[in-house]
């Protein structure tokens, strides 16, 4: 589903039918948005460098936000990456919540 689109410049045609493009920003189905060309002849949707290195850039960031689950006695531990760590404090009581896809972690 198409979040948002505009016009594109007039000298953009379409990289397999030579029609005419236009760009939008759709989320992939993990909802994260990316930037691409949809031909409004053929219809085909493709990205072209610059976009194809936005979408690297964000998943490459991402992926530093992996983590290990560890078995802790009877239950399990995450550590949390630096990057997502901030206003946490140390030995501060969170709340987690379960949702459809994960957990959430709430702050006081
Ligand atoms: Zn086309």
């Amino acid at each position: 589903m198409p979040l948002r689109s505009s016009p594109s410049r007039k000298d953009d045609v379409c990289a397999f039918c030579k029609g005419m493009i236009e760009e939008r920003t759709t989320a992939f189905p993990d909802g994260i948005p990316y930037r691409h060309h949809v031909c409004l002849s053929c219809g085909e949707s493709y990205l072209d460098m610059e976009q194809l290195g936005e979408v690297a850039a964000i998943y490459r960031k991402i992926k530093r936000n992996r983590a290990t689950v560890s078995r802790w006695g009877a239950s399990i531990g995450i550590r949390i990456p630096k990057a997502l760590a901030k206003g946490f404090k140390v030995g501060s009581e969170v709340t987690i919540v379960p949702e459809k896809d994960g957990l959430r972690i709430l702050r006081p």
